[in-house]
């Protein structure tokens, strides 16, 4: 009884066995499908003058792993002969470590070198050098593969900004042509990058962007303002939680083949007008397009949503109403982004059209936006005039199909020429916003583009 009961337990023991042997092989096998490193290589040395310890891997690719070796050698080297020539021993030793990690970015592999070196003096020398390649087809990658189609201009633009604002944020000294030459758009300028939950690291060397002394500089740029930028697979933007409600969108086949008029507002929210043409709008079917300053919108944040949540739209007027011809690139961009955070803080949405103040806009602006220009062709100088029937009269003599209709939402005689205006036209016209235009009338927009009508 006892034997066969021992024999039992024994078969039970192999079936065991059996299944932990497959786990491990299957383990095993899982593991080694997903390490690329072939095999590591270590060195280690204690001298009197110097200590070295250097670990690196070796891994499928061989032309990466060339560039490694190389690259290590070097290090080395550079390293060794500093030892050399130092004849006395000093009472702290030199030290050259070497060491790496290696990550997984999506499908891709990311090595990552790090030298540390300490040649005298208060601190260690630190460099970094990455690598990112295709583990399926073990070729290597670069920032741009993570990028849509020529948006390496528009990420440089971010980074430049990003990165003065950085230096500004920390009260740190800069030189704007280091930094301009330091994050434009070559591969070598992006050769350490990083996605996180939200937002793409980027780590510029020392020297790159500033005086070697200001170190490696490590800056971040928000997904949010990557949208359209990176390809969308690599950014997970999830839809903040908010109160706003999203507005309905208009049947547009309900205005197909009628003469369209955009109504555009700039300057504001304010509280009076622009409640008292949004009061009015349903009246005569009419919604319109607010370029709002990013310096009001918190003050008439109420005025901003339910403006937005009637289905007006809401555009980028930027922040404090300043000429850009006359500001640095930097100032230029704090101008607009400052804008789309604010805007977006409070209705969820980023605007991605934007009148320059005065009209006063260029290429060079255009580009370092990244948003469509919507200027206007009726301009009714309401400032000059503030009288509602003037305006009225002027928006009836120049209303045409496809105009764009320049207001302020700041002056009641401005709303009020608005509205008579409205009134009179009504039944030959529709009164949508810009977008509304843009794809009632078939247009596909480019940033390169102002547009005044359509
Ligand atoms: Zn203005």
């Amino acid at each position: 009884m006892k034997r066969s009961k021992k024999l039992k337990l024994t078969n039970t023991a192999k079936t065991i066995l059996s299944m932990l042997i497959i786990i491990i092989v299957l383990i095993a096998l899982s593991f080694h499908h997903k390490d690329k490193i072939v095999e590591e290589v270590h060195e280690i040395k204690e001298e009197d003058n110097y200590t070295l310890k250097i670990d690196y891997p070796v891994i499928s690719n061989e032309d990466i792993n060339e560039e490694i070796t190389k690259y290590i050698t070097d290090k080395k080297e550079e390293f060794l002969s500093i030892a050399e020539k130092l004849e006395e021993v000093t009472q702290t030793k030199l030290d050259l470590s070497i060491t790496y990690t290696q990550t997984d970015m999506f499908d891709y592999e990311v090595l990552n070198i790090n030298v540390y070196s300490y040649t005298g003096g208060a601190h260690y020398n630190q460099e970094n050098k990455s690598y990112y390649f295709d583990p399926k087809t073990g070729k290597e990658i670069d920032l741009t593969a993570f990028l849509e189609p020529d948006k390496f201009s528009e990420l440089a633009n971010l980074a430049y900004y990003n990165t003065i604002k950085y230096y500004e944020d920390n009260d740190l000294e800069y030189d704007e042509a280091w930094i301009k030459e330091g994050t434009s758009a070559t591969t070598k300028n992006y050769s350490h990058f990083n996605f996180t939950e939200d937002s793409l690291e980027l780590t510029f060397d020392p020297y790159q962007v500033g005086p070697y002394s200001d170190g490696e500089i490590k800056i971040s740029i928000p997904q949010e303002k990557l949208e359209g930028i990176v390809k969308e697979e690599y950014l997970h933007i999830e839809k903040k939680e908010s109160n706003v409600k999203t507005p309905p969108k208009r049947d547009l086949s309900e205005f197909a083949g009628k003469r369209l008029l955009a109504f555009t507002f700039d300057d504001g929210p304010s509280d009076g007008p622009t409640n008292k043409l949004l009061d009015n709008l349903d009246k005569y079917n009419a919604r319109v397009t607010f370029f709002v300053l990013g310096s009001r919108v918190n003050t008439y944040r109420d005025t901003l949503i339910r403006a937005y949540e009637m289905g007006n739209q809401i555009g980028s007027h930027t922040y404090s109403h300043l000429n850009l011809y006359q500001l640095s690139d930097y100032d230029i961009m704090k101008e607009i982004n400052n804008t789309n955070d604010a805007i977006a803080n409070i209705i969820g949405i980023r605007p991605d059209k934007l009148r320059a103040p005065y009209g006063n806009t260029n290429d060079h602006i255009k580009e370092l936006s990244n948003m469509y220009s919507i200027l206007w062709n009726v301009d009714t100088e309401d400032w000059r005039y503030k009288d509602a029937e003037k305006i009225k009269e002027y928006i009836i003599t120049h209303a045409r199909d496809g105009a764009i209709i320049l207001l302020h939402d700041i002056y009641s005689t401005s709303v009020e020429g608005a509205l008579l205006a409205m009134e009179e036209l009504q039944d030959e016209y529709v009164f949508v916003t810009i977008d509304e235009m843009v794809e009632l009338k078939g247009v596909t927009l480019d940033k390169k583009k102002s547009y005044f009508n359509f």
